[in-house]
């Protein structure tokens, strides 16, 4: 209801989030936290989005169930699987392999059996999967990155991301719609996200 009265109105949005437990996908610390309307910590220095910010701008993508959707920034898996319950298949990325594998875990612990992982700089897009109908960035950049542009589905592709600064005090979601070779970009909402980092971190292992 929260998110219903705070703009989540398409009811597939809302019945996937309904389907998939959040508690899954929260460090065991945070549990009572669970279904609190708040972002909250997961390993690596990262966090497990808001629900209002995983409705919001799941419903901008304009999912169906033919669909093929790239997700760059896997962190906890959550935004992931209600993907998953809105698409025919998601391609998720995620430059910390400890994240990626606990999120691995979790999608086969809530049976998903449509989502791919990789471990990889999600900068750079996934080409061997391109083109996809669907992009979300789960992570602020700076500016909207090319590479996933390229990659979008000249059918009518769709591209949702934040974009700003690093700290985080002025980063909005963008929707990108592709047709051909045109771009039309609009300006969404404003939100806090973790930046998105070029390259792969120090230090892991392979
Ligand atoms: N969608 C996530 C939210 C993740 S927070 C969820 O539902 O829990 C953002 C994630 O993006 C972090 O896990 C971070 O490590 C990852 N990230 C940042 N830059 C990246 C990059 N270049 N490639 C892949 N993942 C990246």
């Amino acid at each position: 209801m929260d998110l219903r009265n705070a703009g989540v109105t398409d009811t597939h949005v809302l019945s996937a989030i309904e389907r998939i437990p959040r508690e899954a996908f929260v460090e065991e610390a945070f549990l009572d936290q669970a279904y609190a309307n708040q972002a909250l910590p997961i390993a690596c220095g990262q966090t497990i989005s808001q629900p209002l910010v995983v409705g919001l701008m799941t419903q901008a993508l304009e999912l169906n169930d033919r669909q093929k959707v790239l997700e760059v920034g896997t962190g906890s898996g959550y935004q992931a699987a209600v993907l998953s319950k809105l698409c025919r298949r998601v391609y998720t990325i995620e430059r910390y392999q400890d994240l990626l594998e606990e999120a691995e875990r979790r999608f086969a612990a809530v049976k998903l059996h449509n989502i791919t992982t990789l471990y990889g700089d999600g900068y750079k897009g996934w080409p061997a999967q391109a083109p996809f109908d669907r992009i979300l960035v789960t992570a602020a950049a700076r500016i909207v990155p090319h590479d996933l542009v390229e990659q979008l589905s000249e059918n009518g592709g769709v591209m949702v991301l934040p974009v700003g600064d690093v700290a985080g005090l002025e980063q909005e979601v963008l929707r990108v719609r592709k047709d051909g070779k045109n771009f039309t970009t609009e300006r969404l909402f404003p939100v806090r996200f973790v930046p998105l980092v070029h390259g792969m971190p120090a230090g892991q292992k392979s």
